[in-house]
């Protein structure tokens, strides 16, 4: 049967790359929007799960579906791993540009040298109705470089360059993007718990 499951999030990005991921497989993907139900979120866990699972839980009270939430972040070895968590608050200033927040990274970055190492976290919850937490981890290794290229995908991807690819994260198709980056590992291993076929080995 179908697997209906509400997305904790509004941010179009991820949604789009999340119903892209999961498009060969038997989901439907469902938004807060749609369903016309709203949450505020206060993301001031600890870690990324902390954070994924208080934005499912922000949604699952007025769910009638399972609710996926995740929470990620790029951690630089420079600067210990920093900004992890923090990197949609990484500038005080909430509305602050994804440009903005790229600048200020290669800023604190200046005073070390290349290569900078840097890798994307994505941790993906699945909250079931019956209150059961389920979670998957993806990880994306890389370099933060000193210039801005491509312009697909989102956030730190044009400053991000994927191992093994000589390209940054906005310069991959969004396909390739899908393929290699820590939302597509992490949410393919939750497919993989969940058991859930892919529409091509269905009858
Ligand atoms: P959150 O998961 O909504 O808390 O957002 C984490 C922040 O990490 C985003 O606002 C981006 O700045 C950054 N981030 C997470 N995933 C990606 C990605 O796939 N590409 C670029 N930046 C990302």
């Amino acid at each position: 049967m179908t697997q209906t499951l509400l997305l904790a999030t509004n941010n179009p990005h991820k949604v789009e790359e999340l119903r892209s991921i999961f498009l060969p497989y038997d989901i439907v993907l469902r938004t807060p929007a749609e369903l016309g139900s709203e949450a505020d979120v206060l993301e001031n866990g600890n870690s990324y799960y902390e954070n994924a699972c208080l934005k499912a839980r922000a949604y699952a009270g007025t769910s009638p579906y399972p609710v996926l939430a995740d929470d990620s972040g790029l951690e630089v070895e420079a600067l210990q791993g920093a900004p992890g968590i923090h990197s949609h608050r990484f500038l005080p200033n909430p509305d602050a540009t994804s440009r903005e927040r790229c600048l200020y990274l290669l800023g604190c970055l200046r005073q070390f040298p290349r290569p900078w190492r840097a890798a994307f976290h994505c941790e993906v919850v699945l909250l079931t109705l019956q209150g059961t937490v389920l979670t998957s981890h993806g990880i994306c290794t890389g370099e933060i470089i000193p210039e801005f290229r491509g312009k697909n995908g989102f956030g730190y991807d044009p400053i991000f360059l994927v191992d093994g690819t000589a390209r940054t994260m906005a310069e991959l198709s969004p396909d390739t993007k899908n393929r290699l980056s820590h939302r597509g590992k992490a949410a393919l291993e939750m497919t993989a718990q969940l058991g859930i076929p892919r529409r091509s080995d269905l009858g």
